[in-house]
């Protein structure tokens, strides 16, 4: 494992395809996804390299916001200091691009289904999260799924 892109460039923390730089435009509201240029698979964050075909070279493109519920569950027993939040929802959603991204869900887990639209937004971290988090990871936004249908 070598800290370089596609053409062989080392990469620094301002680079998309490392988490500080993926967080630096999500918290500017533009989500980065990589896109291999060999088997079309979108990384959500983007990775210095695919993880369905190995190849190098990915290219990094703003993705949609929206999607659908791919799959969703309930979290009865999160992380104690996010207790007061139990139950929440979380859900695996398939952007517009095909891409698939985890994330927390605006909506009591019976009332979004399979299918479902959602847009994804971006907000500060709650105190609680802050909690929760590594020191290099406490300004990064924490992106929040709403449905937008039903
Ligand atoms: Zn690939």
């Amino acid at each position: 494992m070598s800290d370089t892109d596609a053409a062989g460039k080392r990469l620094d923390s301002d680079s998309p395809l490392t988490l500080p730089g993926f967080f630096d435009a999500l918290a500017d509201g533009e989500l980065l996804g990589g896109v291999c240029a060999d088997c079309g698979q979108v990384l959500l964050p983007p990775r210095p390299a695919c993880y369905a075909c190995g190849s190098r070279a990915i290219e990094v493109e703003a993705q949609p916001t929206t999607g659908e519920i791919y799959a969703r569950t309930a979290v009865h027993t999160p992380p104690p200091a996010l207790e007061d939040d139990a139950p929440y929802t979380i859900a695996v959603v398939e952007l517009d691009s095909g891409g698939r991204l985890t994330g927390r869900v605006d909506a009591p887990h019976d009332e979004v289904g399979i299918g479902d639209g959602v847009e994804m937004r971006v907000r500060e971290p709650t105190e609680a999260e802050r909690s929760l988090a590594f020191e290099h990871e406490l300004e990064w936004p924490v992106h929040v799924f709403e449905p937008t249908d039903g």
